[in-house]
């Protein structure tokens, strides 16, 4: 559908299996608010469902025996054109299979599996961070999601060494990473308390892996 492609660019997703609803007055979206007390805020929200149909249960492997099973919703955080904090009540198609019991839930290109942070999301995050060279706190005010969570998509970029990896130059030391407050150490620091790094690794950068 056309004003699916549209809205799917405006929210930088591409999943055709989303499928945007409005509301009784024809409006894709609506204001709303999110959060309690100072962090009360006010939210672009966006409504699909996530359905497509299913020929072969993942579980036993048998064709033709899946059946639509309800749904279950969830609220996933974006990163659009738009300034606002942008949310997407999200509708996911549950399955069952007629022949093993087997249920399982729509899964989507555009999230990771029990993340409600969305992957162009944390590309944007991981660029933030390591090209733009913004603080952890800066890019969590930008996208609207909290310090931890950048924190988190930063350390699972250091493990994951898949699109990406870091490189090091060894020029700094650890202890002068800290007294110059670079942003871009914290993860560092904190994996090589645990051990984790060789403690003179400090000015370190994102890079592609070819
Ligand atoms: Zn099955």
């Amino acid at each position: 559908m056309s004003q699916d492609n549209c809205i799917l660019r405006e929210l930088n997703l591409k999943d055709k299996n989303i499928h945007f609803t409005d509301n009784e007055a024809g409006e894709w979206n609506y204001f709303d608010y999110r959060g309690r007390g100072d962090k009360r805020h006010k939210c672009l929200i966006y409504t699909a469902n996530l359905t497509y149909s299913v020929s072969r249960c993942s579980d036993c492997g048998f064709r033709d025996c899946v059946e639509h099973w309800g749904w279950t919703s969830t609220e996933m955080r974006l990163t659009g054109t738009s300034l606002w904090d942008v949310r997407l009540a999200l509708r996911k198609q549950r399955f069952h299979c007629k022949n093993c019991g087997n249920t399982f839930t729509a899964a989507s290109s555009d999230f990771e599996k029990n993340c409600q942070i969305s992957r162009n999301t944390k590309v944007i995050v991981k660029q933030n961070l390591n090209e733009d060279m913004m603080t952890e706190k800066t890019v969590a005010k930008h996208l609207h999601i909290s310090p931890n969570s950048v924190q988190r998509i930063e350390y699972d970029a250091i493990y994951e060494g898949g699109q990406y990896k870091y490189q090091y130059n060894f020029k700094t030391t650890i202890t002068e990473a800290i007294f110059h407050g670079m942003s871009s150490a914290q993860p560092m620091i904190s994996l090589a308390l645990f051990g984790v790094m060789p403690l003179q690794s400090s000015n370190l950068k994102y890079c592609p892996i070819d």
